[in-house]
């Protein structure tokens, strides 16, 4: 089976004949690569032209319920996608990683992008900076998605998850994708690729998908195009240093190869639940995808006393895994993605080895229905290096496979200092339950790492483990490492947007970005902005209500009512020294009586108070002082409609509370629920 591309709004196939890809398990033909004869050039400017076109007609809401339907869509495949992914070696559990991890970071992003973005097509980054001593020139971040194409490029071992994971935040954004699956996984990808396209659910020149070489692809890239690359350090710096990524200032985010360190505390000695759980780990990121992780535990730091019982516990646990044919009953680790793969770490294992000791030799793992002469096995290995501040070998080569080295620390200064040769990874852990020692080993090491993850037997039960990269969580980590970032929530959609500072009158401020700014034009009218329904209210729109007078009584009742008796507000003999010179009114009944100031009581288009933002009390309210409200419509958003429920949207209103010498005593802002007409 030749494999296909698809560029340019339709399936390739390259005449020529290509690369052979072989089942990582039985060593026969599973198909053949080839991307000869496609026009580069021409799927980079049709991903601008029609794909970037045609995303940036939706916004932020609508592209991330095309990743939810997507989501939906290729679940409902997901049964195919296993069956094939046995031929790269992967064990169902490997698969599920890949598969529904890669599907489970799609609907992240469908729920992040409508939860935590505006239903606009640009975002407003961080508060009004104020330029000006009157106010009437401010500055504000606004992101914009890029006009360019994302490229994304990718490593073997994850076909599915490389892929989705990248593609997620691009498309949230706006930007169309163009997916260069590593060639030896790629048959997985294309299976995908082709149920994305049949879905019909991305627009036109959305997604394109590259089997085979990438041609001269990036050297067509532009300052409105996104590469990033997943790989070894090798290729990532290699292409980093294309003349137009650097001629362009491209941006480039590189997530290499990275020797991640998993750590023992001080005081988890053997028999104690973070002994256990540091063995079963180690174990688990030395099988899970046979150890082909870019965050698999490669030096595991461990007190010099606990060191042979540590030794013991993984051999133990290693022996019972069964290797063999991921089909077959019982097996928990397959083979390498292939034959080459075998020759490559065998050769890294034996240049750490020069200075480490084998605890565990390589291949002297029985196979279940496999042999190693057709498939790509290498069985677990363990190594010790005992001198590790002065044998550099396990912190300077990575072998992308199931090799582990053991080195054991004396002190919380020499533990951080061999977790740092690492030289920037991807992640560390801490197996502890002395948190005084998490935190030192945090404090020490969190520069060089990307992600730091910290169990101990509270935790462990829901932990989510050393190895996985959680779509909340920044993924990437520095040196060595790459240098870049992935994932990480709503960020990683902003590698895919340009970040331009405004500065301008508040009043221009609020018309380009459609969200009130202080010191905007507002507009006051007859009918009271409670009475107006969703569509009906403008931003700006204001009202100054009637005042009232604050007394005693109203804060000895709000004494009563709450159960606040601070002394501030009920012992008017005790203020002296304070900063307080007469009975002060609770905050929260200053923001209640300027509720009662600002609503509208009587049914009408305000369905419900949603709730309250950014409440600041800035001068105390005394008995006595008379207090009033500036109500503003600051922005408001459509809500998505649900079955049953009344179409409506969120208003959030700006609340300034001002006293009788028209200072403002406190800030809020204030959301509603309000009807829309229709
Ligand atoms: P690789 O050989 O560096 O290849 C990575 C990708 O680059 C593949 O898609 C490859 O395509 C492509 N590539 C190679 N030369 C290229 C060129 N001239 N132009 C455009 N693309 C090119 O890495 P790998 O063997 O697939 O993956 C293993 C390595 O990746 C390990 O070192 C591992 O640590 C690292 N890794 C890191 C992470 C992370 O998140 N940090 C994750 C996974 C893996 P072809 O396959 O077609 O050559």
């Amino acid at each position: 089976m030749k494999l296909k591309s698809y560029v340019s709004g339709q399936w390739f196939e390259s005449s020529n004949s290509g690369q052979i890809l072989y089942n990582a398990v039985t060593g026969s033909p599973v198909a053949e690569i080839s991307s000869n004869g496609i026009d580069f050039k021409d799927a980079l400017e049709y991903a601008r032209k029609v794909g970037n076109k045609n995303l940036r007609k939706y916004t932020f809401h609508d592209r991330s319920r095309m990743l939810k339907a997507l989501a939906q869509f290729l679940m409902s495949n997901k049964e195919k996608y296993y069956n094939l992914s046995y031929a790269t070696g992967a064990t169902k559990m490997d698969s599920w990683i890949d598969i529904e991890g890669g599907i489970g970071t799609l609907y992240s992003y469908a729920s992040k992008g409508r939860r935590e973005l505006p239903n606009e097509n640009f975002y407003i980054d961080g508060n009004l900076e104020h330029l000006s001593k009157n106010g009437t020139f401010q500055g504000r971040h606004i992101c914009v998605p890029l006009e360019g194409a994302a490229i994304h490029i990718n490593a073997f071992n994850f076909p599915i998850w490389g892929m989705l994971e990248k593609l997620a935040p691009s498309i949230v954004a706006g930007m169309p994708v163009i997916i260069k699956p590593a060639s030896l996984t790629a048959y997985l990808t294309e299976l995908m690729a082709q149920d994305i396209i049949a879905s019909g659910i991305l627009p036109e020149g959305a997604f394109q998908l590259i089997c085979g070489s990438a041609g001269d692809l990036l050297s067509h890239v532009n300052c409105q195009d996104v590469v990033t690359f997943t790989g070894s350090a090798y290729t990532g710096k290699k292409l980093k240093q294309t003349p137009a990524i650097l001629d362009n200032s491209v941006r480039f985010n590189m997530e290499a190869d990275s020797l991640n360190f998993s750590m023992l505390g001080l005081e988890a000695k053997p028999g104690t639940a973070e002994f256990d759980l540091f063995a079963k780990e180690v174990v688990r990121e030395m099988t899970v995808k046979a150890g082909q992780k870019c965050t698999a535990i490669r030096r595991v730091i461990v007190p010099e006393a606990y060191i042979e019982d540590l030794g013991i516990s993984i051999k133990e646990k290693l022996a019972k895994i069964k290797l063999g044919n991921p089909q077959s009953e019982g097996v928990r680790m397959g083979p390498l993605a292939g034959r080459e793969q075998v020759d490559e770490v065998k050769a890294r294992m034996n240049e750490i080895a020069a200075t480490s000791k084998k605890m565990m030799e390589w291949n002297d793992s029985k196979l279940s229905d496999a042999d190693y002469e057709s498939g790509a096995f290498f069985s677990p290995t363990l190594l010790l290096n005992e001198n590790p501040l002065v044998n550099l070998e396990s912190h300077n080569i990575e072998a992308f496979g199931p090799v582990t080295t053991m080195m054991p620390y004396k002190t919380i200064d020499e533990a951080i200092e061999i977790a740092k040769l690492g030289k920037g990874s991807l992640v560390g852990s801490v197996f502890s339950a002395d948190n005084n020692f998490v935190r030192e080993i945090v404090m020490g090491t969190a520069t060089y790492h990307g992600r730091l993850v910290l169990i101990n037997a509270d935790s462990a039960g829901e932990s989510t483990g050393h190895g996985s990269p959680m779509p909340q969580m920044t993924h990437g980590g520095p040196g060595r490492a790459g240098g870049g970032e992935e994932l990480g929530g709503i960020r990683s959609v902003m590698h895919y947007m340009q970040r331009t500072a405004l500065q301008g009158h508040p009043t221009t401020l609020t018309a380009v970005y459609k969200e009130w700014t202080k010191g905007a034009t507002k507009q006051e009218h007859d009918k009271h902005p409670f009475r107006k329904y969703f569509e009906e209210i403008q931003i700006g729109d204001t009202l100054e209500t009637h005042r009232r007078t604050v007394t005693d009584a109203d804060i000895v009742n709000f004494a009563g009512i709450s159960g606040d008796f601070f002394y501030a507000h009920t012992d008017v003999t005790s203020l002296e020294g304070t900063i307080f010179e007469k009975r002060v009114a609770h905050g929260y009944f200053v923001i209640s009586a300027a509720a009662g100031l600002f609503v509208d009581p009587k049914k009408g288009p305000v369905l419900a108070n949603y709730g309250l933002d950014e409440l600041r009390f800035i001068k105390p309210v005394y008995t006595g002082d008379t207090i009033w409200v500036k109500l503003t419509c600051k922005n408001k958003e459509q809500k998505e409609d649900r079955e049953g429920e009344t179409p409506c949207g969120v208003v959030k209103w700006d609340v300034e509370v001002l006293n009788q010498n028209s200072e403002q005593v406190a800030q809020a802002t204030i959301l509603t629920l309000v009807a829309r007409k229709g």
